[in-house]
């Protein structure tokens, strides 16, 4: 079947699933912590035409209206892989973002959004690639650490990002870009992120720079095993040694890599519906994927959206979704919740400042600084 025909069919089946308005009102009142969500992929339709009509960025469609119609920004994508679909319009939220004003907006509005779904802690990725040739590294931040200011004045959440530092740039780029976040401890950053082929670009290469953050206490997260196999999971864990990984996905496939994610106890960042729509992991429904045996297996895990603005669906979807057709019930998701902010990069002092609501979901932030 056609891509793009086969995304849309999973879309709609999970918009008829997720319009259950008693339960998402249920879900939304759940205090949430995500910390996975990518910021390029939660910018909001509207504010994508506003920002791209102001910075002269041709849109990907004929007209505002075809583009704010459209079911998500996959099917205004040309590729013959996901992957490809997915990346061509993740570059190109980013291309519409050319000034520090532009990216404090993102940040805000993104915030906003997530607190209106029931999220009171919020760690979004920031990819490195993306900001960091286009502005000085104190201007971004600061930008970011505005929005999120912004964002506090009206709303109790904590909130704060991670630096995406791609594989695809290179162990020299990581380790400089690790030393940036070192010298400068901006407030808006709470740790690294790494994404990117595991394949094509090894943990080997990148195993210094983690080192570096390690011993400066930067904490991290990679993203493993979504398109790659299961067994990835191991050298992640073993060279890299982060404090949480992204996805997961296929480690539940070698009996080697889930043995050694269950010992270790690390937190799986899950995105189920990203998951699903993006036709990873060979799911062919919600209820195949591994978050709810990760759940019964005592691993800690949250719950996420990844790229939700890309592929059309909103946190709340995700959580309808797993209660419908996954078996998780209200009290899942209040345990996973409180369990996932004791697993937050933000510093307590940060935690203090955003206010207690967002210090009530867990216990006690186990990180100091
Ligand atoms: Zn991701």
């Amino acid at each position: 079947m056609h891509l793009q025909t086969e995304i849309l069919k999973r879309l709609l089946h999970v918009k008829a699933i997720g319009c259950d308005a008693d339960l998402r009102e249920e879900i939304r009142t759940i205090p949430k912590c995500e910390l996975h969500v990518h910021l390029a992929g939660a910018v909001r339709r509207s504010t994508l035409v506003d920002l791209a009509r102001k910075n002269n960025v041709s849109l990907p469609a004929s007209s505002a209206q075809d583009f704010l119609q459209a079911p998500n920004l996959l099917m205004l994508s040309s590729g013959n892989e996901i992957w490809e679909l997915f990346h061509r319009m993740y570059q190109w939220c980013w291309s519409c973002v050319r000034s520090c004003d532009d990216l404090e907006r993102i940040v805000f509005e993104f915030l906003e959004d997530s607190y209106h779904q029931g999220v009171r802690h919020s760690e979004f990725t920031v990819s490195g690639s993306a900001v960091m040739h286009k502005f000085p590294f104190d201007e971004w931040t600061d930008a970011v650490a505005l929005g999120i200011h912004r964002a506090q004045a009206s709303y109790p959440i904590a909130a704060a990002a991670i630096l995406d530092i791609s594989r695809r740039s290179g162990p020299a780029q990581a380790h400089a870009n690790v030393d940036k976040v070192i010298q400068g401890r901006p407030s808006a950053l709470c740790g690294i992120g790494m994404g990117g082929d595991e394949v094509k670009y090894p943990d080997s290469l990148f195993t210094e720079a983690f080192q570096h953050a390690r011993k400066n206490a930067i904490p991290s997260t990679v993203h493993v095993a979504e398109f790659a196999p299961g067994e990835t999971t191991i050298t992640t864990i073993e060279m890299l040694q982060p404090n949480r990984l992204g996805h997961a996905l296929n480690t539940i496939k070698s009996t080697q890599a889930y043995a050694i994610l269950k010992e270790k106890g690390i937190h799986v960042e899950s995105c189920p519906l990203c998951n699903y729509l993006g036709l990873v992991g060979g799911l062919t429904c919600i209820e195949e994927h591994p978050i709810s045996k990760y759940y019964m297996d005592g691993i800690p895990i949250s719950i996420n959206t990844d790229d939700p603005h890309i592929f059309g669906f909103d946190l709340l979807d995700n959580y309808v979704c797993l209660f419908k057709e996954a078996h998780f019930t209200i009290e899942d998701f209040r345990a996973i919740n409180k369990r996932a902010a004791t697993f937050g990069f933000i510093p307590s002092s940060e935690m203090a400042r955003a206010g207690q609501p967002a210090l009530s979901i867990g216990e006690a932030n186990t990180r100091q600084t």
